[in-house]
């Protein structure tokens, strides 16, 4: 089942939309985004986004982008909200008031079963400042591309130098 062509199957289109994600939802947060899943605002496909390289004086961020099923989104949700009411279009979840660990070691076990289920190689590579908001640039990845990328920032044409990650 093929949804229709929207802004987000096109590195140029997705540049130009304004504010792309309706919902993001962050799993791992490190001084800005790190890894989460991310609705399109229009079509409401959802990626999981996983940052593969940062920069810290501009705070531009590198991240992958990868199709999962929209239930992803809903079940880590449904998940989260047990603790926490949603905030869109940003929720990180704990952010102010953490859980007790032994909570959190089960609320991240169940995150990441539901993460496991499928595996997804990413499609679409993306810079932006830090929260996703605006999308500086974007770039379409195969798989093979994906397996030999040393330098994020120069196969998206950015000329920054890349911090290790956290
Ligand atoms: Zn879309």
């Amino acid at each position: 089942m093929e949804a229709s062509f929207c802004y987000c199957d096109s590195p140029f289109s997705l540049i130009a939309a304004k504010a792309p994600f309706s919902r993001i939802l962050v799993l791992e947060y490190y001084d800005g985004l790190v890894s989460g899943l991310a609705e399109c605002k229009q079509c409401l496909r959802v990626y999981r986004f996983d940052m593969v390289a940062w920069e810290g004086n501009a705070g531009i961020r590198v991240f992958t982008l990868g199709s999962v099923p929209t239930s992803f989104l809903q079940r880590a949700v449904e998940e989260y909200s047990r603790y926490e009411a949603p905030r869109w279009p940003l929720w990180v979840p704990f952010f102010k008031a953490p859980l007790p660990d032994r909570v959190m070691a089960n609320v991240e076990q169940e995150i990441d079963r539901l993460l496991t289920t499928s595996v997804n190689h990413p499609v679409m590579v993306v810079a932006s400042a830090t929260s996703l908001e605006s999308i500086l640039k974007a770039k379409k990845i195969t798989s093979r591309e994906f397996n030999r990328i040393q330098d994020w920032f120069a196969f998206l044409g950015l000329l920054v130098h890349s911090l290790p990650l956290p």
